[in-house]
């Protein structure tokens, strides 16, 4: 372990800190991580372990372009390596990280999630087509700063969480108790925020905030080029995302783009202008991609769902993004072979979901919930009792058998359907949901009832496994044959 922490120690440190060696030492760490994942002792199929291994080499390789052009500060990455990656290499760490998770194991029975994501506010200053955030800033719905700070102190110390992922409404437009989602990020100086934001308000003052804090990378979310985003998002809006980029860039801040992906935008995200744009031109360290999950009222939803079609195309050309272009995206539906399935339900290693009413749901694009933060807090219960409902359960126990504690390959799910919902709709509604799950929202209890709904789901999930059960078997299930170093 000694000799490994400290390869990786002086290969990092190299990278960031020497422009002349930073080639040469890339190409260690590349070999270096290559080897750990193929060697690993998990569960997954070498074809997934090459998707994951393309994944963290395009994300070094990109975060090195970025540091080359000056887009990303030393002081910052330095920071943000040692949150993401110090605790596996630091023998110290991640004895007491192992310490809390096989006291927790002990305790629940299984290992805690990595992280979660937090919405403490639902207020926002845009008004996006379809989007569930109010734009009542000032009056809308929010956790008061107490108790979100609890939530992440609890995370730290009960999962050994060192990572969270906020979102909301609009985050940096969230106040409480005269406190703002800054004195969040400064007070948890150990830990490393990702935040969704609609980047309006990412002045060159905040930026440099964000720089001097070095724990936070912001997600910046686009539909597409101008046209796509300002059809959504309002006009103007695209301009001001640009002027965002660009004060992040100045300040030195690692950025990512996050973008939705739906029928009416898949085609230009089969392009790769798009990609050369946000990595190349503006410096994106990442970027990730979500599917419009159509929760919502009628066909108009569904419609805008990307079809099966569609899906296969995006994960085809996903594949070359990693492979060919060295671009480091994921897509939360078709990229599950790099965290080896759906991630949901606070299962080990994965995620859960808070929103601004406090209510617990297994992910954020399952919007049913049991348990309510507050309620537990006030029956004087801690975080780690809000994942024990019978819901979140039967959801840790669907994701083992489908994939990740599978030991024998052909009882393997299709790794190209992972989702717990979306593409298991059926499972989902009968042997997952439990009769005390309760809708978000007045959609999402409509959604669940309506049997048109449900046939178009259930359609939607036959002709996905048509589509793909061929390209899992070729791929994972007769053993990938790809890069060989
Ligand atoms: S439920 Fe679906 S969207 Fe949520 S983590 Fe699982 S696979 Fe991803």
């Amino acid at each position: 372990m000694k000799l490994k922490e400290n390869l990786f120690k002086s290969s990092v440190n190299t990278i960031i800190n020497t422009k002349l060696l930073r080639k040469a030492a890339i190409k260690k760490l590349d070999r270096f991580i290559f080897n750990s994942i193929m060697n690993d002792d998990s569960l997954a199929f070498r074809g997934e372990k090459i998707e994951r291994y393309h994944f963290l080499t395009s994300l070094m390789k990109q975060a090195s372009y970025n540091l080359d052009k000056g887009f990303i500060k030393p002081e910052v990455t330095r920071k943000m390596v040692n949150v993401f990656a110090g605790d596996t290499f630091n023998s110290k760490r991640l004895d007491n990280m192992q310490d809390t998770q096989i006291a927790f194991k002990e305790k629940y029975g299984d290992f805690p999630p990595k992280f979660l994501v937090l919405s403490p506010g639902k207020g926002c200053n845009l008004r996006c087509t379809g989007c569930y955030a109010s734009s009542n800033s000032v009056n809308a719905e929010k956790l008061d700063f107490e108790t979100s700070r609890r939530i992440i102190r609890e995370a730290h110390d009960i999962f050994g969480s060192r990572f969270m992922v906020i979102s909301g409404g609009e985050p940096l437009l969230y106040k409480s108790d005269g406190k703002t989602i800054m004195d969040l990020f400064e007070e948890f100086s150990d830990m490393f925020f990702l935040v969704y934001t609609n980047g309006t308000l990412l002045t060159e003052k905040v930026a440099q905030k964000l720089a001097d804090l070095g724990n936070v990378t912001p997600a910046i979310s686009v539909e597409g080029f101008e046209l796509e985003t300002e059809t959504r998002r309002g006009r103007g809006v695209y301009n001001k995302i640009l002027k965002a980029l660009a004060n992040l860039r100045k300040a030195g801040v690692p950025f990512g783009i996050s973008v939705t992906s739906t029928s009416l935008n898949a085609e230009m995200l089969t392009k790769s202008e798009f990609y050369d744009f946000f990595f190349k031109e503006q410096g994106a360290t990442y970027m990730w991609q979500f599917q419009l999950m159509p929760i919502g009222r009628g066909k108009d939803v569904t419609e805008l769902m990307v079809t099966p079609q569609q899906r296969v195309k995006l994960y085809r050309k996903w594949e070359k993004l990693l492979s060919e272009d060295g671009y480091p995206v994921a897509d939360f539906w078709n990229s599950a072979s790099i965290s080896n399935g759906c991630i949901a339900y606070g299962r080990w290693g994965g995620y859960f979901y808070i929103d601004w009413n406090g209510n617990i749901m297994p992910c954020v694009f399952v919007p049913y919930h049991v348990d309510n933060i507050k309620d537990i807090y006030a029956e004087g219960k801690t975080l780690a009792e809000g994942i024990q409902s019978r819901m979140f359960k039967n959801g840790r126990k669907w994701q083992k058998e489908y994939g990740f504690d599978v030991t024998d390959p052909d009882k393997k799910g299709n790794v190209l359907m992972p989702c717990s919902i979306r593409d298991h709709f059926q499972n989902f509604k009968y042997n997952i949901l439990t009769p005390d799950a309760k809708g978000e929202d007045e959609d999402a209890e409509i959604a669940i009832k309506d049997p048109n709904y449900e046939e178009v789901l259930k359609d939607y999930d036959e002709e996905l496994e048509k589509l793909t059960s061929k390209i899992f078997e070729e791929k994972f299930l007769n053993e990938f044959q790809g890069v060989e170093q």
